[in-house]
């Protein structure tokens, strides 16, 4: 797997990029976010629930939360003491009732309400840092501001070499950084949910499928594992 990095001119990993995401495109033209919303404030708040818990956990706490509690204005101004116990199944259910009221009483007071549409101010945000900020971005203002880098792509990033810079897959700052470098602007967003659909339908953590894995011949780590 370091062999190729070490050895790969920038422009062979911007064409290999580019081949995987061709490659990534044909196997799901239809990724998207999988978090449910029907608002830039029911996503937000779905993103600051789904650190270190699963989708479907989210998609089944966030409706109760938002039928209670609809507006910024109305979390803002909740008893916590329900918020948490509305979100408790998510996990770290205390630091994250305490952000998205915190988060939302900021909108209120600064942006009447609203979800701020810009990078700065979204990271300004308890709870919120790039990978919530770019999600936003990306998925609900349709802008390409950076590349969400979440495990899933940050641990196929890795394998799939397209990250060089750091050996600590951990350092999503750095991942990104990396990816934005290869991958088209106009593509960040759908790139991150194509990673994210391999890491999960292919590409697990633990045991990656290589054999059944479509874009092998452009991966480095294949069958390695
Ligand atoms: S070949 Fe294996 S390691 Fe590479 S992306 Fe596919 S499943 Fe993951």
């Amino acid at each position: 797997m370091g062999k190729t990095r070490v050895q790969e001119s920038q422009a062979d990993r911007k064409s290999r990029a580019r081949k995987v995401m061709n490659g990534l495109k044909k196997l799901y033209p239809d990724a998207e976010c999988a978090l449910k919303h029907k608002s830039a404030l029911q996503l937000l708040v779905a993103t600051i629930l789904s650190a270190q818990s699963t989708d479907e956990t989210v998609n089944k706490v966030a409706p109760i939360l938002f039928k209670r509690f609809p507006t910024a204005a109305d979390i803002a101004s909740a008893d916590l003491s329900e918020l948490e116990e509305i979100v408790h199944a998510t996990g770290f259910f205390r630091q994250k009732a305490k952000n998205i009221q915190k988060a939302c009483a900021i909108m209120v007071e600064q942006f009447d309400g609203e979800v701020p549409e810009t990078i700065a101010e979204l990271i300004e945000l308890p709870g919120v840092a790039r990978k919530t900020a770019n999600v936003l971005l990306g998925t609900w203002f349709g802008k390409n501001e950076g590349v969400v880098v979440d495990t899933h792509i940050g641990r196929l990033s890795e394998r799939l070499g397209l990250t060089w810079r750091s050996k600590d897959s951990k350092d999503a700052v750095k991942i990104e950084r990396d990816l934005m470098e290869i991958i088209p602007q106009k593509s960040w967003t759908d790139f991150g949910h194509m990673m994210i659909w391999h890491g999960r339908k292919v590409c697990s953590a633990r045991k990656p499928a290589c054999d059944d894995c479509k874009i092998a011949k452009l991966c480095p780590s294949a069958g390695s594992f």
